[in-house]
């Protein structure tokens, strides 16, 4: 009869911790957004009344998530699909990013290339040494 470790089972991870830190900056935004319509109703409400007050506080509110809904469709346009990073010369998509001695690097899921990411330059880490992989190139996306 074979007995069964229980320490043999794969662990589960949660992301608990990053979830809670999301919510926290949403609310802040939320909480930006109804400033930002209450400020614009306001200016609205002496130009125009109640009536330009309640258009004025709806654009308000909408003004951040327009602004980024815009600055997003921009990059993905701009960028060809905006992908954060290249895929590897393996051909996977897949990264996981992982710290080591103070710096986060981003390993490929499928082969285990390490990689550097630095804003739109991402660089290949082989035994220490660094050279660059890829540059994100605006309207060719990483070449
Ligand atoms: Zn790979």
């Amino acid at each position: 009869m074979v007995e069964r470790n229980v320490a043999d089972a794969p662990s589960l991870t949660t992301d608990v911790g990053r979830n809670r830190k999301m919510t926290l900056i949403e609310l802040i935004v939320f909480v930006v957004m109804i400033s930002i319509g209450v400020t614009f109703s306001k200016c609205a409400y002496k130009v125009g009344g109640f009536w330009l007050a309640v258009p004025g506080f709806v654009l308000g509110c909408l003004l951040i998530p327009g602004s980024i809904l815009g600055y997003e469709r921009y990059r993905k346009w701009a960028y060809l699909g905006d992908k954060w990073m290249p895929p590897c010369s393996c051909g996977s998509e897949e990264y996981k990013p992982e710290r080591q001695n103070d710096h986060f690097y981003t390993i490929c899921r499928q082969c285990g290339a390490v990689y550097d990411k630095r804003k739109n330059q991402v660089f290949l880490v082989v035994d220490d040494q660094i050279k660059l992989y890829r540059t994100q190139v605006k309207h060719k996306g990483w070449v």
